[in-house]
């Protein structure tokens, strides 16, 4: 396994620092930006031959690739909560199950998807052709991952891009760089050809050189402030982009709902990886015979939270990421709580168990005015506002700059999905939150500023295709009767076409036939 080089000098290397002690647990050697043409020039060679191999052989070196991740699946859990701080259990099922299930799911059905399409043309005049749907890749994709779930965000946008026969270049955040050694590791393990995945490390500087080193496809996983960066950069190159941008998923809870279950699934949503994920519950909009006891089942429940280094199997909540994110956490508390909300248990650092960890929080009384419920909040933080009825909910939620996921808590399956049909966002769970990234067959991705493009599913794997559409004529000897020369013949065929292709009646319409045909045949073949 990749083990971090503890003893090396520290300028052309990044430190992974673990986040439940700050300790430094490795260095791992930068990527010169100088050398990503090379890196580009190889890719671009080894992606010709596996372009070269059915889709069903590249399935199958993806079993292979699932193989690893299987065997190495506890490893790499360790690897992630060390780096990353999350409890083993969640980076077991959030990176390690999530990765595998997009692995397997993609080795199974990806022929199927990106397999050849006959075309069946509806108009007349083109039934003399054959044609065909192809898909083909784009050639090289580069893979921008961030730190939260330094596993699974990469390989689930690595894999399809691989399926369609792209190579992969893959820049993980700076913060993990001893996951994007292992995951480097991963690849090369599952024996796909040299070079069709590489793992290049170092600062969001590489990332933009990536960029200008001209990829055919960007899939970038980040916030709004750095995706807009990649947009331009993209969009000055003329390279087609997928955006997976931050997120604040609102969480409905209808007065019906079954609080007990509701309050688990917010106290759960809004914690787990302490908060940092893109889809984290950020906003709880609860229907009044609902909020006192939600609120106070959710109080009771995060108190009950346990606080500790990840490694720990009987530790809830891990460590944040690093000294800013607690920063932006206690500065939109200080702003709500300047601005009448309440907090009911938690808000405060805990240096007890380390010095990024912060206490689970509940806030109640908040309102759209506060930064708590506008800006991404990315920590352990629930916030809770009472709301006159469910359409209210869905427009303060709709009110949102962001549009990822949402949540809807009712017994009535129907009025659940009725909500959820108005949400605007990318997903939306009735009586669930957050698994919706797990499930490989469903699109991830958002509206507005939380990006554009999806991951995951078929969505996920055409993304990383252009379709080409290819026709054979049938009749190749004769000339097509729209072409040069033009003259008064021409526009009555055309006017006999349109009769006879649009026209009201039926004898209109053979009109149109006989006099399309009569001009057709004046026309020189
Ligand atoms: P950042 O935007 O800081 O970084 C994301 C990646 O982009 C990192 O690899 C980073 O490198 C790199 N990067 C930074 N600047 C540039 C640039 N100008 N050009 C190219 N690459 C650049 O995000 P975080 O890592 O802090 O991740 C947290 C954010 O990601 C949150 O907003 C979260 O909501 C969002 N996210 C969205 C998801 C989704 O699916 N919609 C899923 C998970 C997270 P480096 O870290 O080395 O600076």
């Amino acid at each position: 396994m990749v083990m971090p080089d503890q003893f090396a000098p520290a300028l052309a290397y990044l430190d992974s620092i673990d986040p439940a002690t700050e300790e430094l647990i490795g260095r791992f050697e930068v990527t010169p930006a100088e050398e990503l043409p090379r890196r580009l020039e190889h890719a671009r060679r080894a992606q010709r031959e596996w372009a070269a191999l059915p889709v069903a052989e590249r399935a199958k070196r993806l079993e292979a690739l699932a193989g690893v991740f299987e065997r190495r699946r506890r490893e790499i859990a360790e690897v992630v909560t060390r780096e990353n701080g999350k409890p083993l259990a969640e980076a077991l099922f959030s990176d390690v199950l999530v990765s595998l299930d997009s692995i397997r799911w993609h080795a199974r059905y990806a022929a199927r998807i990106l397999g050849e399409e006959r075309v069946r043309h509806h108009n007349p005049i083109f039934k003399g052709k054959r044609a065909r749907l192809v898909s083909e890749p784009y050639g090289i994709v580069a893979v921008i991952a961030p730190w939260n779930y330094p596993i699974a965000i990469p390989v689930t946008a690595a894999v399809p891009a691989l399926a369609a026969g792209n190579a992969v270049i893959i820049k993980p955040s700076e913060l993990v760089p001893w996951c994007g050694a292992l995951l480097g590791e991963l690849f090369d393990q599952a024996g796909l050809p040299v070079d069709m995945v590489q793992v290049i490390q170092g600062p969001g500087a590489l990332g933009q050189a990536l960029i200008e080193a001209r990829p055919d496809k960007v899939v970038f996983t980040g916030s709004v402030a750095s995706g807009q960066k990649v947009a331009e950069a993209c969009g000055r190159r003329l390279i087609p982009s997928v955006l997976e941008l931050g997120g604040k998923d609102a969480m409905i809870v209808l007065a019906d709902a079954d609080l007990e279950v509701a309050s688990s699934g917010a106290v759960w949503g809004s914690c787990t990886n302490c908060g940092q994920a893109c889809l984290s519950v950020e906003r709880v909009y609860v229907e009044p015979g609902a909020l006192e006891r939600f609120t106070q089942l959710c109080v009771e429940k995060t108190k009950q939270l346990r606080l500790g280094p990840g490694l720990d199997p009987n530790v809830d909540v891990g460590p944040l990421i690093r000294r800013r994110q607690i920063e932006r956490v206690e500065r939109q508390l200080e702003d709500a709580t300047r601005r009448g909300a309440r907090i009911l248990c938690g808000g405060r650092r805990r240096p007890d168990c380390g010095p990024l960890f912060f206490e689970p929080t509940v806030v109640s009384g908040v309102d759209s005015s506060m930064l708590l419920m506008q800006e991404e909040t990315f920590g352990p933080v629930l916030a809770i506002q009472g709301v006159a009825d469910g359409e209210e909910a869905v427009r303060l939620a709709n009110e949102s700059l962001f549009g990822l996921g949402a949540s809807v808590w009712t017994r009535d399956r129907a009025r659940g999905e009725a909500i959820a049909r108005q949400l605007r966002s990318g997903s939306v769970m009735v009586n669930d939150v957050m698994s919706c990234y797990g499930i490989t067959e469903a699109p991830h991705g958002g509206r507005a500023a939380s990006g554009w493009g999806r991951t995951h599913s078929r969505f996920g794997l055409l993304e990383m295709a252009q379709v080409k559409y290819v026709a054979s004529d049938l009749f190749p000897r004769g000339k097509k009767p729209w072409w040069f020369p033009y003259d008064a013949g021409v526009i009555e065929l055309a006017d006999g076409v349109f009769q006879a292709l649009f026209g009201a009646k039926p004898a209109a319409r053979w009109r149109g036939v006989r006099n399309a045909w009569c001009h057709y045949r004046e026309r020189p073949h």
